[in-house]
């Protein structure tokens, strides 16, 4: 099919689409950078490369997508087609955040999973976010005492 854009347009949708749907971390991100927290990001010296990374809190944050994590919600229903393969598969990416989280709390990190289904709308991404604010707050006045 021959390309109905021009470049220029095509660019043009993209960052839109791109504006639009932002990623699930980036909400994170977005959230605590305005409330004064500074972080690294994919941090790949750290086991399964986390997110957000909070040295001051000790703190690794993963941001997972339901389905290929395999939370325990709606968006984590494996197809109904091909299942065994998908069970397989997502047992394995299970197994393996299990090993990493380990190996991080082994290092002395305290590791937050924040799942998609928990950001889904801004009511509910507020509600997990506060908590997150919340938990991360009481972390640091553990450390001064
Ligand atoms: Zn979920």
């Amino acid at each position: 099919m021959a390309d109905i854009f021009s470049e220029r347009k095509r660019s043009e949708i993209m960052s839109k689409v791109k504006s639009k749907n932002t990623k699930p971390e980036e909400i994170v991100r977005k959230y605590l950078f305005s409330k004064g927290f500074r972080y690294r990001k994919n941090v790949k010296e750290l086991p399964g490369k986390p997110d957000i990374v909070l040295p001051k809190y000790a703190t690794v944050i993963f941001v997972n997508g339901c389905f290929w994590h395999g939370h325990d919600c709606p968006k984590g229903t494996l197809p109904a087609t091909n299942t065994e393969f998908w069970e397989q598969k997502i047992r394995s990416n299970k197994q393996r955040d299990e090993k990493n989280e380990k190996s991080l709390v082994e290092r002395g990190w305290r590791v937050e999973t924040i799942w998609e289904c928990e950001l889904k709308n801004k009511t509910i991404a507020l509600k997990t976010l506060e908590a997150l604010e919340q938990r991360l707050k009481n972390r640091e006045n553990d450390n001064l005492t």
